[in-house]
């Protein structure tokens, strides 16, 4: 009898843990996806990241498809489209790949517990992380909350290998049930802001190994160096397609444990040590997301939930930064590469979250939100994180008083100031020295350079010092109010 393979963030055949079990036991297979009602959840996929799953499911369907199988999409709730399936199919068996997102984790127990109950085999497995967060504690049986230990703890434990997948032809059922066309997903934008996205990014399986064998060959011997700046690519750009799911960690692991092969050493350099332990990271957002479910819009440290925020009226602040007109280059430099392309390097992801909750002294979830909906990787467990670190309420989260002065961050992180030229074109043209700050720049040199500050550059809508006293003066009401 047949086999319904729900595929979901995990649009993938190579190491694909439910995929393998569901040809070993045997019968057809039928593989689905259900674009899901996005309910009471605010957490469904954003914007950027709907327009990467479209072409992600469209790769999915022509791999099944060059082996006799095809992806059936449906839409709405999970049980009951499920359900449908099975009665068309026949099926007694739904095979998946966990989540772990809470409200994920609560459909796919009230999925699983409605089959079982209805007599069909339901079994789940892990595709998406090295170590599962209901498998992990600390020596006190609790959750970790900080990474080092975290990680100590994770890298003494065997890391499986991925399975691998040689099957040329999937066996199909006798009949394919209804099917929607993609396009009926309604993952596309209805207007076409995603020229940028097109440029960047190739979506699908092929596209994550190349990449992966890109910088294992180029980039990941000098990662410890590289990964810091922003005007060179000097990280992996795996993330959006290990959200996903068209990559695991596991085949990075893999990847990775190859380089060092010959010498018997792993890791088998500083770089690779430093891009596993942020590989480590993602398995470290994963832990805390699934044990701390309130996360995505509460503090993990409480006594943040009282943190006196500046007032918004009408929007204007948080308008400034989403746009990139903040008058610091380095903070619009990066959001307007993530409006751009869909992604923002880490060390400017770290710039632009601070000025957002210590410089304006805005809310953290307004910017978890906005980058939730560009983003490309944006994913539910990092972003969390992300965030949470980066206002200091979080799980070994960079203290408070920690203030990034942006022009500092953005000499040393972007030297020559390429990064924002790229990003920020009206500032092509002033010289190194003035940059990162061009309202210290004398008269001339802006003339020559043909800024106009307040007119084709925004002036810096805070001052940074007065800004950094008001963040601490903050702070500071915060812990006497504990
Ligand atoms: P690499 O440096 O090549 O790292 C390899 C992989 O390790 C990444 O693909 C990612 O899966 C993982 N990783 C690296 N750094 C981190 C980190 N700090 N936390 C968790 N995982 C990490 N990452 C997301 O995938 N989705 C998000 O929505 C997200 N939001 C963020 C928000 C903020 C405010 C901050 C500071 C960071 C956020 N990150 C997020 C983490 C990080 O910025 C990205 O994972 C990274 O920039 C992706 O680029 P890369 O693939 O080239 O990373």
């Amino acid at each position: 009898t047949p086999t319904l393979l729900w595929f979901r963030r995990d649009l993938r055949l190579q190491d694909n843990p439910a995929l393998m079990e569901a040809i070993a036991r045997g019968g057809a297979i039928v593989p689905v996806f259900i674009q899901e009602a996005a309910g009471e959840d605010q957490w469904s996929e954003g914007a950027a990241s709907s327009w990467w799953r479209h072409r992600a499911l469209a790769r999915l369907d022509e791999a099944l498809r060059a082996r006799g199988s095809r992806l059936v999409l449906a839409r709405g709730d999970a049980a009951s489209v499920l359900r449908e399936l099975i009665e068309a199919t026949g099926a007694e068996a739904v095979y998946w790949n966990r989540r772990y997102e809470p409200a994920q984790v609560a459909t796919d127990r009230a999925v699983k517990a409605g089959l079982r109950a209805a007599g069909v085999e339901v079994q789940s497995f892990n595709s998406a992380l090295l170590f599962e967060p209901q498998s992990i504690a600390n020596k006190q049986g609790k959750p970790f909350q900080v990474f080092t230990p975290y990680w100590r703890h994770c890298l003494a434990l065997p890391i499986a290998e991925p399975v691998r997948c040689a099957a040329t032809a999937l066996p199909a059922p006798a009949s394919w049930p209804r099917s929607l066309a993609l396009d009926e997903l309604g993952l596309q934008p209805t207007i076409p802001w995603d020229g940028g996205l097109r440029e960047n990014w190739e979506p699908g399986e092929g596209g994550a190994m190349a990449r992966l064998k890109a910088f294992v060959r180029e980039g990941i011997e000098g990662y410890a160096e590289d990964r810091n700046r922003p005007d060179h690519a000097g990280t992996s750009r795996l993330s959006p397609w290990l959200h996903h799911g068209e990559i695991g960690p596991r085949q990075i692991w893999s990847a990775v444990k190859a380089i060092g092969r010959e010498s018997g050493v792993f890791p088998p350099h500083n770089g690779a040590r430093v891009f596993l332990s942020e590989i480590g990271w993602r398995e470290f957002a994963y832990h805390l997301l699934f044990h701390f479910p309130r996360t995505p819009e509460q503090p993990l440290r409480e006594e943040f939930a009282r943190f006196p925020w500046a007032e918004d009226r009408g929007g204007t602040k948080l308008a400034a930064w989403q746009r990139g007109r903040t008058g610091y280059p380095i903070v619009d430099a990066g959001l307007r590469e993530l409006w751009h392309t869909g992604w923002m390097h880490n060390r400017v992801r770290m710039i632009v979250a601070s000025f957002l909750v210590k410089h304006q002294r805005l809310p953290w979830q307004r910017g978890a939100k906005w980058f939730w909906d560009t983003l490309v990787d944006a994913d539910l467990a990092s972003n969390t994180l992300g965030w949470q670190w980066s206002a200091g309420c979080g799980a070994d989260a960079a203290p408070y008083f920690r203030i990034f002065a942006p022009v500092l961050q953005g000499r040393k992180f972007d030297p020559a100031g390429d990064y924002v030229r790229r990003w920020v074109p009206e500032l092509a043209r002033i010289p190194v020295e003035h940059i990162h700050a061009p309202w210290e720049a004398p008269p001339a040199i802006l003339a020559r350079a043909g800024v106009t500050l307040g007119e084709n550059y925004p002036r810096p809508i805070v001052d940074h010092a007065q800004a950094r006293a008001e963040a601490l003066a903050a702070f500071k009401e915060l812990r006497r109010g504990n």
